[in-house]
Formats: C-alpha cells, structure tokens, sequence
C-alpha cells in the first residue's frame, strides 16, 4: 500500500467516523420507527412538506402506516393505504433517512434447545461447543470461498443452551398446511426465542439455530427436524432460523447445514432456477455427492450459481461488501422465501423503499413488498398488468416509476 493509499485510507475512515457522529442518514432500518422523534406535520387531506427525505407516518393511536419521502407527500388514503378505517388522520414528521434497507449486521445463533421433558445435563459443554464453532468456521470458509474476497462471510455468536417451553408432545399440536401460511412448530420455537430475547422478527440480528435435544435422543416423534428459512423473506429481511438435531448433529451432518443456512439466509431450492434438484452442484440441491455427513465439507463441496451468489451478495446485513446493489438489484431474480407468518409478529407497511404497487389508484401491495429487489418488482409488475391488462395500475420502485411497457 502506498502512503497516498493510506492517506485516503486514513480519510475515509475519518470521514466514516464523522458520519456517525453527525447522524447523517444511513439507510432506512426497522429501528427508526421506534426511535425517532415524531412532529405533527399535516392533517388528514393536507400535503405534508419538508426539507430532503425524510420518513413520515399516517394514522391514529397505534396504528400507522409508514413511508419514505422526499420534499412532499399528500396525507391521504391514495397515497399510503388505510391504516385505521372511520377514523380522522394525520401525517408525523420523522428522521432524515434513505431509501436503501439497512440494519444491524446479521449472525448466526447455535440454540441447543433442550425440550421441557429432557435434561440439560445432556449438552452444552465444552465438547459440544466446540463441535459448533468447528461446523460454522467450516461454513464460514466455504461460503467465503463461494463468495469471493470481497465479501465478508457471515459471522457467529456462542451457542446458547436454552431451557425451552415446549415438551416433545408439544409438536404434533402445530401442524403445516401450506408452506407460506403454515404456522407449524418452527414458528412456535422462533416466537418463543424472540419473546425471551426481548426482540421482533424485524429487530433481531440473529439466524436462530435451533439444534432440539430431546429426552431420548434417538426417538425423532412425531418429526425429524431438518429445515430453514427466513423471518421475513425476500433478500437482505433479517434474521432467520434453521432447525436441526441433537443426535444428528453430534454424528455429522454438514451438508445439511451448510443447505439450511443457505435457506435462512433467504434462499430456495435450485430447482427454482430451473436445476435438477439431484444433479445441481448447488448447495441448495439435494445432490447426493455433497451432501457431506462429517463436520466439513467432504470431497465433492457444493457451490453457488450465479444468481443465488448475486442473492447473497444482496443480503449485505449477513454478507457485507462494496458490490454496486443497484447494478445487483438489476440481475436478481424471484427464487426468494417467503415471509414467515405474522404468528410470529407483524410488518408494518413502509412505502417508498422497496416495491409499491397501485391498483385503482390505491396502494395494494403488502408489508413483504419492502424486501423486494428492483428486478423482482419489474416482474410482479409485469405480471399483474398482463392478467388484468383493463385495470389502472402505477409500480415504483424505491419511490421512482418503474418503466411501463411499450
Ligand atoms: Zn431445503
């Protein structure tokens, strides 16, 4: 490095320091609707105006719905939504913010969740702990490695043991319909952790992974744990859980633990993009030749595609780095989790970050749409005028038109 490299080294990290002493707005996070400081700015009918861009909430009581501005925005039902029918509203000034999502930076959380029938004499110590740090260094490496030098790998805490409120009986009381609705025994354990922890599916920095430690270890009744996803799905939503077991896990079982971070870190299967599930060398395949069941990654490792490296690239709260995300947002694609259900607590609706939708001049789109790319708002939008080609229909996107269709 050459002293004028240092020099500006030195500068811009000077100048980062500064940033953070001045407040000057970083990107818009989750935190902000609790922090900030509200003024009254317009009644209901009136336009709200101010200097830059700022947030603003419309509502009454608790009930709000929220946006990201710049100068200007009429205080009105067509412009946010409805947040509390029948009832007189107004517009609250909030902080100076962008219209980029961010947050605190997103670790992994080991959990050896001991069910209330079993003994917690039967983890937790050192060698346990150890088999942790040495199954997530070896992830971290290898998504280091699938990622590139330029991108920080995710990080992990300590594992936890936590006395849990469920006994194993307790899991055939939730049951699964339909993957996105379905509020099964992952939600009840998520919902747990995050009540313990004093934290929301929107203010947790952690992927929860639950590792279950049952009172007979080999007796998997009535289900054998082995999955993944995301709090809030869509890219850069947050934290995350993944589920596994203790018996399992002591034996060895990397493949399925590198696959079920993958998910928890917002991604679906390759089969999605178009890959054979049993041929794919993703890591989010099932193929047989890496699934690895020691503690590393075995002789044939598993990799990324391209547009699931391009998704990790944007979840930038796990995964850190200096890639252009408009130019990412641009080549992401739709192969994203959903959303968990909102048993585990609401979002509320921002407009002016990620995708709004308006049909009929009113907004539709829901809480979901904020972790939405550019690309995959293109695509929704493209969709709903094409199967309702007479209805009036507005997409923006980060507050801007999306490009209508020639
Ligand atoms: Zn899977």
């Amino acid at each position: 490095m050459t002293l004028m490299a240092l020099r500006n080294l030195a500068l811009a990290l000077l100048v980062s320091l500064l940033n953070a002493c001045a407040g000057v707005a970083q990107g818009f996070s989750f935190s902000e609707l609790d922090d900030t400081v509200w003024q009254p700015c317009a009644g209901e009918g009136s336009v709200c105006s101010f200097e830059g861009q700022r947030l603003i909430r419309y509502g009454v009581h608790s009930q709000w719905v929220y946006a990201v501005a710049t100068a200007t925005i009429a205080c009105v039902n067509s412009e946010f939504g409805d947040p509390a029918p029948g009832l007189r509203k107004s517009c609250d000034l909030g902080r100076v913010t962008s219209r980029t999502l961010e947050g605190q930076r997103i670790g992994v959380l080991p959990i050896f969740y001991v069910f209330r029938d079993a003994s917690e004499a039967l983890v937790g110590s050192e060698d346990d702990r150890n088999m942790l740090r040495r199954y997530l260094g070896n992830a971290q490496r290898h998504f280091a490695e699938l990622l590139g030098p330029q991108v920080q790998s995710f990080n992990f805490a300590e594992a936890m043991v936590h006395r849990g409120r469920f006994s194993q009986d307790d899991i055939g009381r939730f049951s699964a319909t339909t993957p996105e609705t379905a509020i099964d025994f992952e939600h009840a354990v998520v919902k747990e952790l995050l009540e313990v922890r004093g934290t929301s599916r929107l203010s947790e920095t952690h992927v929860f992974l639950f590792i279950f430690v049952r009172k007979n270890p080999l007796d998997f009744s009535p289900r054998r744990f082995a999955g993944g996803r995301s709090f809030n799905g869509g890219i850069n939503g947050g934290g995350g859980v993944i589920v596994m077991e203790y018996a399992e896990i002591r034996l060895g079982a990397y493949g399925i633990l590198a696959h079920e971070l993958g998910h928890a870190f917002g991604l679906r299967h390759s089969d999605c993009l178009g890959y054979d599930m049993q041929q794919s060398d993703s890591i989010m395949s099932y193929n047989p030749r890496h699934r690895a069941k020691g503690f590393d990654r075995g002789p044939t490792p598993a990799s990324l595609s391209h547009q699931e490296r391009i998704s990790l690239l944007l979840n930038r709260r796990v995964f850190p780095n200096a890639f252009d995300p408009g130019e990412l947002q641009q080549r992401s694609n739709t192969c994203v989790l959903p959303a968990m259900h909102r048993s585990i607590g609401d979002i509320p609706v921002v407009r002016g970050v990620g995708y709004d939708l308006w049909v009929n001049g009113r907004p539709i789109s829901g809480p979901e749409a904020i972790f939405f790319t550019r690309a995959q708002a293109i695509e929704h939008c493209d969709l709903m005028r094409r199967r309702y080609p007479s209805v009036p229909m507005e997409c923006r996107f980060a507050g801007s038109l999306l490009p209508q269709p020639p």
